[in-house]
């Protein structure tokens, strides 16, 4: 007889170990050691990606598609492995539907421009109530220049969208749906394989703003049906200045360029330009040849740590501060949605946000104060803002005791 033993390999991570990857996170800030919870603004970077920045300019450095020197085409081979890579990672099904861009605020104004060909005046763009202000005011601008109409799906008040809401919204009026994947103010996990199938139910194209996914998963662009996926490099450990816009290949096909310039041609005469292929079509000028490079290195050290591991971790933290920060009187927790990423948006009564993220600042912890670019979910709380504490896989349970203490402490001496 034969027993089946399941033996589950939950490998621990080993913190200490995986700190020693990012150097600032030894530093000391305002003479106190640097308690990093700041991520959701920016990741902090690895050594490795650190290091590949400089090998590139010290070994390949050359314009990338232009030359054949051996040099331009190390880099050329280089950044095209690096698209690769993220194909792979996405799991996008062509890795010419992989854009590189400057972040999610280009691959987004990308997209909302090449509308401005499709759009009529009537035309519905729907958005949602918890975007960043960058996956808001470039639809604004669209629809100024169009005539098409702006709709908000509405949320409730854990930070959730209302899916009625948003099934009511939809009709073949709307044109484009964008929302993100997960709220950078709220931490909010949003249900996009949901969403992106009702859009396409009624013939609209939609666009997820992942820019506060990456960090925590995996995304499957041809699993979730979107038609375009944005994020930015540098919230996911790589350099400042990166992102991708994933398009599917029709899409991408039926958008007009972006910018003209060099690359992004096939024959340049006066009379008339014609366009390169995917995806050089959207790639014009001199790209960020090292960051483009350096993301696929980004991407591979967290794939070596694995998204399983960075889940685990930072679901414990999440608990753990959600906890020890409750026990603080007076104070409340803003995205208390069940699918929530490690986010904590929080603030003591009768205490204005920035006086905490001031003096908690005095004792080395960053942590991010203000509307976090959200403000009309600042205004659906009534609030100016929150104080807005944000996990990465790197930190700790001790450096959250540090924050609580410090939060504890700027309580007493703010009221
Ligand atoms: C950070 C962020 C953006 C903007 O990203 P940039 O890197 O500044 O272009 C957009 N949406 C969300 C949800 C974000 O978190």
């Amino acid at each position: 007889m034969y027993f089946c033993v399941q033996i589950f390999h939950t490998k621990m991570l080993d913190i200490t170990k995986i700190r020693a990857d990012f150097p600032i996170l030894s530093q000391k800030v305002n003479g106190k050691p640097l308690v990093y919870f700041d991520n959701g603004a920016t990741s902090q970077k690895p050594q490795i990606v650190i290091d590949a920045i400089s090998k590139y300019y010290q070994e390949i450095n050359a314009n990338i598609h232009r030359g054949v020197h051996t040099l331009s085409q190390l880099a050329t081979d280089a950044y095209e492995a690096s698209r690769k890579k993220i194909q792979n990672h996405i799991n996008a099904e062509f890795s010419h539907e992989v854009l590189f861009t400057s972040g999610t605020t280009h691959g987004i104004n990308l997209v909302a421009s090449g509308f401005a060909s499709i759009l009529k005046p009537g035309d519905e763009v729907v958005v949602s109530a918890l975007e960043h202000h960058s996956n808001i005011v470039p639809w604004q601008m669209l629809c100024e220049k169009t005539g098409a109409i702006l709709k908000v799906i509405p949320m409730n008040e854990k930070g959730e969208l209302i899916m009625d809401a948003y099934d009511k919204l939809l009709s073949d009026q709307t044109k484009i749906v964008t929302v993100n994947h997960i709220s950078n103010a709220l931490g909010t996990i949003n249900p996009i394989k949901y969403m992106i199938e009702k859009a396409h139910a009624v013939g609209a194209a939609i666009l997820i703003d992942g820019a506060q996914a990456v960090p925590h998963l995996k995304p499957d662009v041809q699993d979730l049906d979107c038609d375009f996926y944005v994020f930015s490099g540098h919230k996911i450990c790589g350099p400042t200045g990166t992102g991708i816009l994933y398009g599917k290949e029709s899409w991408l096909n039926k958008l007009p360029p972006y910018q003209g310039g060099g690359e992004m041609i096939k024959e340049v005469t006066f009379e008339k330009t014609t366009y390169a292929d995917l995806p050089h079509k959207f790639e014009a000028g001199t790209p960020n040849i090292a960051g483009g490079i350096v993301l696929g290195t980004a991407i591979d050290y967290l794939n070596s740590i694995g998204f399983d591991n960075i889940q685990q971790q930072e679901k414990e933290l999440l608990q753990y501060a959600t906890e020890k920060l409750l026990e603080i009187e007076g104070l409340k927790i803003f995205g208390t949605s069940e699918q929530k990423t490690s986010v904590i948006s929080f603030n003591i009564e009768g205490i204005h946000p920035y006086d905490i993220g001031m003096i908690v600042d005095k004792m080395g912890i960053a942590v991010r104060t203000g509307h976090h670019c959200a403000q009309p979910i600042m205004a659906h709380f009534c609030i100016p803002g929150t104080v807005r504490a944000s996990f990465a896989f790197y930190n700790t349970k001790e450096e959250i005791d540090l924050m609580v203490e410090a939060v504890k402490k700027a309580k007493t001496m703010l009221s």
